[in-house]
């Protein structure tokens, strides 16, 4: 099989030679263990970070050995307790044709239940990430005015319609393409949205929202953050999910520049990581999961092809190739 390794450390924007691809003999189980052939994996702005020295909030990762993250597989052998030849499994070990794991690192999932990707998206990290940040980080109110950065991403697409199912009054977003604004308008229910490239987002935010933000889902940082600090209305709430502006830069940039309106106007911005927010996940899954049953919520998927092509689906990632969650598809099950 193949894995995916870390070839060197990129200075600033990483490129095809920041990845190896390298052949290695399929790994044998020991004892406890299970072999598992990848299906599916995620790439995620995160591994950005753990492509540095420094340690984030997730450790680095290592020069010469493979990347991992969130995939999904199908269990070939196993002396793992509860787990059997052909069950679907969810694991961070991403990234490689196959892996070994024991029963303490993988979870059953269930294709019956939902197609396998959403385990690694809607039902999985990302949407997640968008429930926790707006319910328990923004504590997002009923008739709220709602700004969501990074609108038509995997987070960002979510956060935008559940605020809108919990009662927005108006959720505004801005994305990086004229097709993104379209469908974050006509296909999602955003009630506006722009497109950043297309000029100043203070002046674009203040357009599409006259009457302020209470609330600001950040994705992106930088320009994007000074603007919605700008637009937040008294007792604003700033879920600080990501800065994804700011991942590539070698050196730091400035920040906003109007930071005593967290005083003027009482603002709160919270830093959050979805891994600490697990006491909302069972309210998580009973809303979102009756919101997909109903027919309340869509998501859209790009998906590459092929294990060979995940350095490829990460580095687009990073361009704003995908709408909704970029995945690669490495084997059928
Ligand atoms: P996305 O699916 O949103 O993909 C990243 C998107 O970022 C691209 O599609 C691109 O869209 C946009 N982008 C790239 N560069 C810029 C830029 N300079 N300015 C504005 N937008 C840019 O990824 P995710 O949904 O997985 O992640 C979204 C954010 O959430 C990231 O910041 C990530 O780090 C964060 N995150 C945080 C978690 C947490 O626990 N705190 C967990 C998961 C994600 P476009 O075409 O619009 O530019």
């Amino acid at each position: 099989g193949l894995e995916i390794r870390l070839a060197a450390r990129p200075q600033g924007w990483p490129t095809r030679e920041t990845f190896d691809v390298a052949e290695v003999p399929v790994p044998e189980p020991g004892p406890g263990q299970m072999l598992v052939r990848n299906l599916v994996m995620s790439v995620d702005p995160y591994m950005r970070g753990r492509m540095n020295a420094g340690k984030s909030y997730v450790a680095p990762f290592q020069v010469g050995s493979a990347l991992d993250g969130g995939a999904v597989g199908q269990v070939v052998q196993s002396d793992a307790e509860g787990f059997a030849a052909g069950d679907f499994v969810l694991h961070s070990a991403g990234w490689r044709d196959y892996a070994v794991l024991d029963g303490r690192s993988a979870t059953k999932v269930d294709p019956d239940i939902a197609p396998l990707n959403a385990y690694l998206y809607v039902l999985g990290m990302p949407g997640m990430t968008a429930y926790a940040g707006l319910v328990d980080v923004a504590r997002q109110q009923e008739g709220d005015t709602v700004f969501v950065s990074g609108a038509a991403g995997a987070v960002g697409s979510l956060a935008g319609q559940i605020a809108k199912l919990r009662g927005a009054k108006r959720v505004i977003g801005s994305a990086g393409s004229a097709e993104k604004v379209r469908y974050l308008t006509e296909e999602i229910g955003f009630d506006a949205a722009f497109d950043y490239h297309d000029g100043p987002v203070a002046e674009q935010l203040a357009a599409a929202a006259p009457d302020g933000i209470d609330v600001y889902f950040d994705n992106v940082g930088g320009e994007h953050l000074e603007a919605a600090i700008g637009a937040l209305n008294d007792f604003g709430r700033v879920a600080e999910c990501g800065m994804i502006s700011q991942y590539n830069n070698a050196t730091p940039e400035p920040g906003p520049r109007n930071m005593f309106m967290l005083v003027s106007k009482r603002l709160r911005l919270e830093g959050f990581i979805v891994g600490d927010r697990m006491h909302v996940q069972d309210q998580f899954r009973a809303d979102v999961g009756g919101w997909l049953r109903d027919g309340k919520i869509s998501y859209r998927e790009t998906v590459v092809d092929g294990l060979r092509s995940a350095p490829d689906a990460f580095l687009g990632l990073l361009r704003g190739e995908n709408t909704g969650k970029m995945l690669v598809k490495i084997a059928d099950p």
